[in-house]
Order: C-alpha cells, then structure tokens, then sequence
C-alpha cells in the first residue's frame, strides 16, 4: 500500500519513536491522527504535521474505541494505516530487597503495553474491516511495536518483556485471522534508540548499552524506526512477523 494519500493513526506519537513516524508518513503525504496520552505533545506534533491529535489511555478500551472512531470522523475516514507505539519502559525485579515483590509493576507494564496494543489492533481493525477494498484486496496494516526484549530480556525486566513477547506473539494469529479482510499485521522489535525513554537513563548504563552494539556503534534514530514502518506500509509481502531493529545489538543478562 502506498502511504500518500492515506489515513494514518500513530499512538504515542506525542514522544520517541511515535512522533517520528507520524512526521515520516506525514511527510510522505498521509493525513495523521497522533494519539497520545500525552494531549499537549500530540497537539505539538499534530500542529507540526497538519494532522490531529487524539487523546486516549490505550489501556482503556472504551476511550480506544472512542479516540478511534473521532479520529476516523475528522479525517473523513478510518485509518488503512496503524502503528502502535504507546508504552512504558519500567524495570523491577520479580523479588525485590527485602522480598518486595511487584506485581504493580507487571499490571501497569501488561495493562500498556500489552492490552493497549491489543485495544488498539482490535478496534483499529474492526474499522478498516469496513472499507473498501485497495485494487490488490488490501485494506489496511496495523504494525505494532515490540522490543529486542522480547528475545532478550535484561534482569528487571520481566515484566517488559512478557508485555514485548506477547505482542510479537500475537502478530502471526492476528495476520492469519485478519487475512480474510485484507488486513496485513506486523511487528517491530526495536533494539536501543534514542528517544526521551532512553534519555531517562544514566550516563553510565547509557554508555555501557552502546558499547554493546555492534554497528553502527550508537543508539538508533527514531526516524530509523519510521523508515522501516514505510517500508512495512509499502511492501505487501510483509506480513505476521516480527522484525528486529537493532544495528545486531543482543543484549547481555544485565
Ligand atoms: P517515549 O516514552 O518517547 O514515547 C512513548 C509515548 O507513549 C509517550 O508520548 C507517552 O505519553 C505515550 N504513552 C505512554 N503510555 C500511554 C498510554 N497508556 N496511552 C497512550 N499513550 C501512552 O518512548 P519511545 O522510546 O518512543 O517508545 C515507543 C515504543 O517503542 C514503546 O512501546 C517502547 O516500549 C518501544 N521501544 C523503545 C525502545 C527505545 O530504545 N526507545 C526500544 C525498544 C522498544
């Protein structure tokens, strides 16, 4: 599917990897709704782009639905295009000092990551199972997001990476089920990019996770990210897997 000329729907596109791929596919000439939690940098980035912005908690399902739908209402049409890049990068251990455990941290990380992917797929696909059908029977794909953690999780991120893993889990049965609606899904597992999730961190763990990687030797770009999301948008053959992104980082235990 060609992106000029199509609606798209980027979540966490207020920040990171999320903004960036809604200015690439803007800039490729899609008209954009920029969904974030964050309604003040959707708005920055929608003004930016000429595009809308939307304002939704991915892990409430009823404010996806809604948040989907006005934005299909403003645009005039529901989005061929999806790419879901809302997400929380916490890290605890499974059993802390003093034996504290997180469960807290696995249900916030499980409830963003993971269900608001799945809110977001679901509903997203429901509207673009009613339009029309491209000359080549396609209507529309939904790319989500995952993370190299998702094969190798890090010592406190147990929880990260089961949200990660579930989410390159389910693109192959999502694609096989959507396959009826012409509808492709895929996944991207970023490895270690430059964004305010990374920017996070201290200088000293920052260093030591760029020392790790191989070529090119520093973090990703986000607009890196959007180039692969375009290249997923126009290439009909990709479809039900995950791809890595990641200059062949593999991450050690810790
Ligand atoms: P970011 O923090 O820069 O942006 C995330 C955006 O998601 C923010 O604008 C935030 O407001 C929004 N968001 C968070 N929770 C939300 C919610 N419940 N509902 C709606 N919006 C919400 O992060 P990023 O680095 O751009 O990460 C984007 C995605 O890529 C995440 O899923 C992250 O796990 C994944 N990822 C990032 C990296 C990296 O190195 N940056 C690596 C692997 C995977």
């Amino acid at each position: 599917m060609q992106v000029d000329g199509n609606v798209a729907l980027v979540t966490g596109a207020g920040s990171g990897l999320g903004a960036a791929t809604a200015r690439h596919l803007a800039a490729l000439g899609a008209k954009v709704a920029v969904l974030d939690f964050d309604i003040e940098n959707a708005q920055a980035v929608a003004e930016e782009i000429d595009g809308i912005a939307v304002q939704a908690d991915v892990s409430d399902e009823a404010a996806v639905s809604a948040a989907i739908d006005a934005a299909s209402g403003q645009l005039g049409t529901a989005p061929r295009i999806v790419v879901s890049c809302a997400g929380v990068g916490m890290a605890a251990r499974i059993v802390g000092r003093e034996g504290k455990l997180s469960f807290d941290v696995f249900e916030k990380t499980l409830k963003v990551n993971l269900f608001g992917t799945y809110n977001v797929m679901s509903h997203a696909a429901r509207c673009m199972a009613a339009l029309e059908p491209l000359s080549d029977g396609e209507r529309g794909v939904i790319i989500n997001t995952a993370s190299v953690a998702w094969q190798d999780g890090q010592l406190g991120q147990a929880a990260y990476a089961a949200s990660k893993g579930a989410i390159a889990s389910l693109c192959l049965p999502a694609a096989r089920e959507l396959a009826q609606s012409g509808i492709r899904v895929m996944a991207i597992a970023p490895g270690l990019f430059h964004t305010p999730m990374m920017e996070g961190l201290p200088e000293d763990i920052a260093a030591k996770i760029t020392a790790n990687i191989p070529f090119p030797a520093r973090l990703g770009e986000p607009h890196e990210f959007a180039l692969l999301a375009e290249q997923i948008v126009a290439n009909p053959f990709l479809n039900g897997t995950t791809i890595r992104l990641d200059g062949a980082v593999r991450l050690p235990p810790r």
